[in-house]
């Protein structure tokens, strides 16, 4: 991850350990997807437990590396505005 935005020169680290939060919204992030694939299963799909937990796991292990930045983007940007104006970048 770059430290700072190359375009506006905002810093994307606060402090140190900025990004543990990050695990909370990686973990809201897990339960929303437990959720819809479970109700998915449940009303729809109807397939063993063992089938549900092999793929509710295995896909979780393959988009990890998609949650962890999708989950520190949405953790800066709760802290951090979006400013058109102060770009230098076109
Ligand atoms: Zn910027």
């Amino acid at each position: 991850m770059n430290v700072s935005c190359a375009c506006c020169g905002i810093t994307y680290e606060k402090e140190p350990g900025f990004y543990q939060g990050a695990m909370y919204v990686s973990y809201a992030l897990m339960v929303g997807w437990f959720v819809i694939t479970w109700a998915a299963d449940s009303f729809v799909f109807k397939s063993e437990t063992w089938q549900y937990l092999t793929f509710v796991i295995s896909t979780i292990i393959v988009f990890m590396p998609l949650t962890f930045r999708i989950s520190r983007l949405l953790w800066l940007n709760f802290f951090i505005k979006y400013d058109k104006n102060k770009t230098n970048c076109k």
